[in-house]
């Protein structure tokens, strides 16, 4: 794993050592932290005997991608459920076209019923039309998502100790994975990507206390950084990637890094971290959304 220092004077002025763990080069087809969440799901799916993946999604979605990668190094089927009907979905996007080329079979659903995608009736309906199938929520978060995640944490302490890791959240399972490998006095922090995110605290316990009586007062959430909401990209924040990577050589996504560094550049120069202090932010991927924004910036 690399992990690479980020000079920046925010940090230097506030006596922080700032590091950016690359894990989007951790899989070279699997970037970030799709991969990490994807790993135990597809060993549970494999000893359950299924051939098939079912899993949902946004059009831009790069958990549908990862997941349709998934199937084409595995040799599992993967069907992609799709939010929106198939005519507002032509031509297909890069992400969608991609996950078609991996050999995902593409279901579109209106927006109604996708918002009912969780109801027994719903899925039973699905199942029917694709065969039994190892199904995915969206986004890849539930307790199997947790130890590949966790994982993450104890390769990183091996290469440095730490006192915060930072992490952007869709989701949040990702993070609830982090909090569940951290030992002692290490601290979790999460930048939602999405607008009105406090609701995610709540997913987040529920998805750490999974399967144990473990409670975890060792993470935060920050849900200001969300840049105007989910896939805005606002030219303040293109101009901050633009800057990022003359400066660091690093080219973060649109949606969810890019945000997570700017809230913790934020934080440095509001004093937020303890001097003497070492932040670790985490790199986790996504850079195929571009694709979805005309291209890298
Ligand atoms: C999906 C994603 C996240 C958020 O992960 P969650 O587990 O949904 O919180 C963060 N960064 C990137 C690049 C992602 O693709």
């Amino acid at each position: 794993m690399l992990l690479q220092p980020l000079p920046e004077p925010v940090a230097e002025q506030a006596g922080v050592r700032l590091l950016l763990l690359r894990d989007d080069l951790t899989h070279p087809e699997l970037p970030g932290n799709k991969w990490r969440k994807l790993k135990y799901n597809l060993q549970e799916a494999r000893r359950l005997g299924h051939h098939t993946l079912l899993t949902f999604g946004g059009a831009y979605s790069n958990h549908v991608a990862a997941v349709a990668a998934a199937g084409r190094l595995t040799g599992l089927r993967t069907v992609g459920v799709i939010r929106g009907e198939e005519l507002a979905h032509q031509p297909l996007n890069p992400t969608l076209a991609q996950a078609r080329a991996d050999g995902m079979q593409l279901h579109f659903l209106d927006r109604a019923t996708y918002r009912r995608k969780q109801e027994p009736a719903v899925l039973a309906e699905l199942l029917r039309g694709t065969g039994p199938a190892y199904v995915l929520p969206e986004g890849g978060s539930n307790a199997l998502a947790l130890p590949g995640c966790a994982e993450l944490v104890t390769e990183l302490r091996q290469l440095t100790a730490f006192d915060y890791l930072c992490v952007a959240c869709g989701t949040g399972g990702t993070l609830a994975g982090l909090v569940t490998g951290l030992q002692g006095p290490e601290q979790a922090l999460g930048f939602a990507a999405l607008k009105g995110a406090d609701f995610l605290r709540t997913d987040i316990n529920r998805l750490t206390l999974a399967g144990t009586s473990n409670t975890y007062p060792n993470w935060a959430l920050h849900t200001a950084y969300h840049g105007g909401g989910y896939a805005r990209l606002s030219p303040e924040l293109r101009q901050f990637i633009r800057a990022f990577r003359v400066r660091h050589g690093v080219l973060l996504d649109p949606i969810y890094t890019s945000k997570m560094l700017l809230g913790v550049l934020d934080l440095l120069a509001r004093g937020y971290f303890r001097r003497g202090s070492t932040v670790v932010t985490v790199h986790t991927g996504g850079l195929q959304a571009w694709a979805g924004f005309g291209g890298e910036p």
